[in-house]
């Protein structure tokens, strides 16, 4: 029975780094779910057949109860609440990492023994990498829902006192290495990893989250990696660490994406009021022109191909059926339509790509920033719908822009540009956006929803 546990165990690490893999691309992403979801399950079985087992009762009831919840939970959630429905479960994943090593720790104390050789050291990791991983995403989960305030709470010397917190948390660690039947110094060591939790999120802006949950989704995996190793179970150190790896990975990918360094993100206090920030990429005094949908409509019907760029505004309205609507009357009429998708655009990775996918628009439309870029300057119509951050051109040029650097579709290259949003408040970065003064630029002011519907019909009228 050993030989086949370990033998599953093997086969579901197949089957989990297979569906990452098919995770990868829009098209393959539903079946890899499915793969990586059955190699779960045969895992879970594995781990049920095991002679240490001695009662179901338990594990069913929390099958059954999780299942309930879980399913609930996924077919009732709004795509753009899925942050923070991912950072409750990555906190959950983190408190049971932090739940076990604790319950291993006592068992031993019961038994009057000690834990020994590279136990006592993945249970002082798996408890504290899962209890902050735990108070962490419960923030994180705060901020997003709104339940608290989502902007970076700051105070004087907070830096200093998450360093004193880190060095105790060491002390403590090695502690709890040196003298594992020390109990109480144990619970110190929870209590602390639950404060710092606490302490690491609140200095984080609401739209830096889906970075940090990405970064907490590795830490789950990280502690649920150190838990196998405390439990001797070869299936969850493999699983943790594909966790770990691909939560990492994905953090790298996002901070690429944004031009900013993995600290900048988790002490740089992103989204705080900085009027210095806002000053940046000023106006000059410049006019942006508003123009209403049936002036639009009239550019339209003199071009050939558009791109259209969807981002965190479309989300919100949530018009992406309506902007689909859209791209089928503008190519009835004959006028190509391409999607451009920022890796960052809207606030998770693959935002974009999701919604539109909810409305039918063929992936094969969906076009990434580089394969897009050198397109722009021989496409009549660029439509910027609810974007903002994604196509500031200060980020190519202005040195003291806070998003300098950051890779932006070129939509200021295209003959004609068009910007739905409701006004002109700044996006995330929080930075003004000269492409909105461009002589080729027509703001066209309204709720991304209505307005794409009303451009619909404009267009079919007139073109
Ligand atoms: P953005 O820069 O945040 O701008 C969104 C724009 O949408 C705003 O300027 C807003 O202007 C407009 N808007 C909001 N509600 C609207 C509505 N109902 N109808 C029409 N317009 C609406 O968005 P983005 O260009 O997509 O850029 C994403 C930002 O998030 C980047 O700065 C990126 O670095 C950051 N971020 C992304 C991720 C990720 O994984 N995707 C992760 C972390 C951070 P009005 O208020 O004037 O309407």
């Amino acid at each position: 029975m050993e030989l086949f546990i370990q033998f599953s165990y093997l086969a579901a690490a197949v089957l989990l780094i297979m569906g990452l893999r098919m995770l990868g691309s829009p098209k393959t992403a539903p079946r890899g779910n499915i793969i990586a979801a059955i190699g779960m399950l045969v895992a879970i079985v594995a781990t049920l057949l095991m002679k240490q087992v001695v009662s179901y009762t338990v594990i069913i009831a929390g099958v059954v109860v999780g299942s309930a919840i879980g399913g609930l939970l996924a077919t009732r959630i709004q795509m753009t609440a899925m942050p923070q429905m991912v950072a409750l479960l990555n906190g959950f994943g983190g408190g049971a990492s932090t739940l076990v090593a604790s319950a291993e720790l006592l068992n031993y104390a019961r038994r009057g023994e000690s834990p020994e050789g590279i136990v006592p050291t993945a249970i002082v990791l798996g408890a504290l990498i899962g209890g902050l991983t735990f108070t962490g995403s419960l923030i994180a989960f705060a901020k997003l829902q709104e339940l608290m305030r989502g902007a970076p709470l700051v105070y004087p010397g907070q830096r200093v006192v998450n360093a004193l917190l880190g060095a105790l948390t060491v002390g403590l660690g090695i502690a709890v290495v040196l003298d594992p039947a020390n109990l109480p110094i144990y619970g110190g060591l929870i209590a602390i990893s639950l404060l710092m939790g606490v302490l690491l999120v609140i200095p984080i802006g609401g739209a830096d989250m889906p970075v940090v949950i990405s970064l907490l989704n590795s830490y789950s995996g990280l502690a649920a990696c150190a838990t196998g190793f405390v439990l001797g179970n070869s299936g969850l150190v493999i699983s943790g660490s594909l966790v770990g790896a691909s939560g990492l990975i994905l953090t790298k990918i996002m901070c690429d994406a944004m031009n900013r360094s993995l600290t900048n993100v988790l002490f740089g206090a992103f989204g705080a009021v900085d009027e210095s920030a806002m000053a940046a990429g000023g106006t000059d005094d410049r006019v942006a022109k508003g123009y209403t949908p049936e002036d639009a409509a009239v550019i339209f019907s003199n071009s050939r191909s558009c791109i259209v760029v969807p981002g965190y505004g479309m989300a919100v309205a949530q018009a992406q059926h309506a902007v689909r609507e859209l791209s089928d009357v503008l190519n009835d009429k004959g006028i190509s339509v391409k999607f451009a998708i920022h890796p960052v655009a809207g606030r998770m990775p693959g935002h974009m790509n999701v919604l539109l996918a909810e409305a039918d628009v063929p992936y094969d439309n969906l076009v990434e920033m580089d394969d897009i870029n050198p397109e722009f300057p021989e496409t009549d119509v660029a439509l910027v719908i609810g974007a903002n951050d994604v196509v500031n051109p200060d980020a190519r040029t202005d040195k003291g822009s806070p998003i300098y650097g950051m890779p932006i579709l070129d939509v200021d290259r295209a003959r004609h540009v068009f910007v739905i949003k409701r006004s002109m408040n700044p996006g995330f970065a929080g930075v003004q956006n000269p492409l909105f003064f461009n002589d080729n630029t027509m703001m066209i002011f309204g709720d991304a929803k209505g307005t794409v519907l009303a451009l619909v019909d404009a267009v079919k009228e007139l073109v």
